[in-house]
């Protein structure tokens, strides 16, 4: 569904991505880690076309995605992404931010989305707030309802940039939970997060990424035994 090829991208002279490559089928689950700065956000960015690159290509079902071609409208459609803050819309109630994405872009009427954004806040266990602004929920039902929210548009691969790293402890699993669902329910999934049971519970393979280049990709039991280069090794030491 996604392939990633020879991408470079430099900020100015900041090289921060260094040779990608990367392929992604349907149904896979990939978990991205590495130190701060490895590049991950950029790399995700890319596929979402919310960064330019210079070389290389990113294909998404064969469609070329960069940040001025003309299917930029369906790349976003079909890829859903959720960040670390929440990025909701502050002013509009729970459902109507789930809505809106369907409304305005799909042109699906409104009975309609909201039928629909009913239905996935009851996915993300958010039925009963649906009629609140955002600032009236926790951040891990604000995450839930960016989850929903992404998920209105019908996406074909969500992305997640640490979902769960600007929540406090308690309300990690219940976004992790939601994550596993949407997993199980064969969605294909990129998660830059360092949330190691995630990663062992639901990863295909696990990419670890350092100095803007693709270091290791391994699966889950081989990444976790150490079964890896030395600096994979120390990064995984430093945080499980
Ligand atoms: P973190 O774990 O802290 O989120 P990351 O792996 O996501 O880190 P990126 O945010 O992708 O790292 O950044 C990769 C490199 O690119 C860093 O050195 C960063 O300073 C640089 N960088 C990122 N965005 C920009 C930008 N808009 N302009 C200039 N440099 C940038
Ligand atoms: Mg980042």
């Amino acid at each position: 569904i996604l392939e990633i090829a020879g991408l470079n991208k430099w900020f100015g002279a900041m090289h921060a991505l260094r040779d990608i490559d990367l392929s992604i089928a349907a149904g896979e689950k990939i978990v991205v880690c590495g130190p701060s700065g490895s590049g991950k956000s950029t790399m995700v960015r890319c596929i979402n076309a919310l960064e330019r690159y210079q070389t290389g290509e990113v294909r998404l079902q064969g469609r070329l995605v960069n940040a001025d071609c003309d299917s930029l409208l369906s790349v976003r459609r079909e890829v859903g992404m959720v960040f670390q803050s929440f990025n909701l819309f502050p002013h509009l109630s729970v459902i109507d931010n789930v809505a809106l994405g369907p409304r305005k872009l799909l042109r699906i009427g409104r009975e309609e989305a909201e039928h629909r954004a009913m239905d996935l806040l009851a996915r993300v266990k958010l039925a009963d707030q649906a009629r609140k602004v955002p600032s009236q929920l926790s951040g891990g039902q604000q995450q839930r309802v960016a989850i929903a929210r992404a998920l209105a548009m019908n996406p074909k691969l969500m992305l997640f940039d640490e979902p769960t790293s600007a929540l406090d402890p308690e309300m990690v699993k219940e976004v992790l939970d939601v994550m596993m669902s949407l997993a199980h329910e064969g969605m294909t999934m990129i998660c830059v997060t360092h949330e190691m049971g995630f990663a062992r519970a639901v990863a295909d393979r696990i990419v670890f990424m350092a100095d803007g280049a693709i270091q290791e990709t391994a699966v889950p039991q081989a990444f976790f035994c150490g079964d890896c280069g030395a600096r994979a090794r120390q990064f995984i030491s430093h945080i499980t």
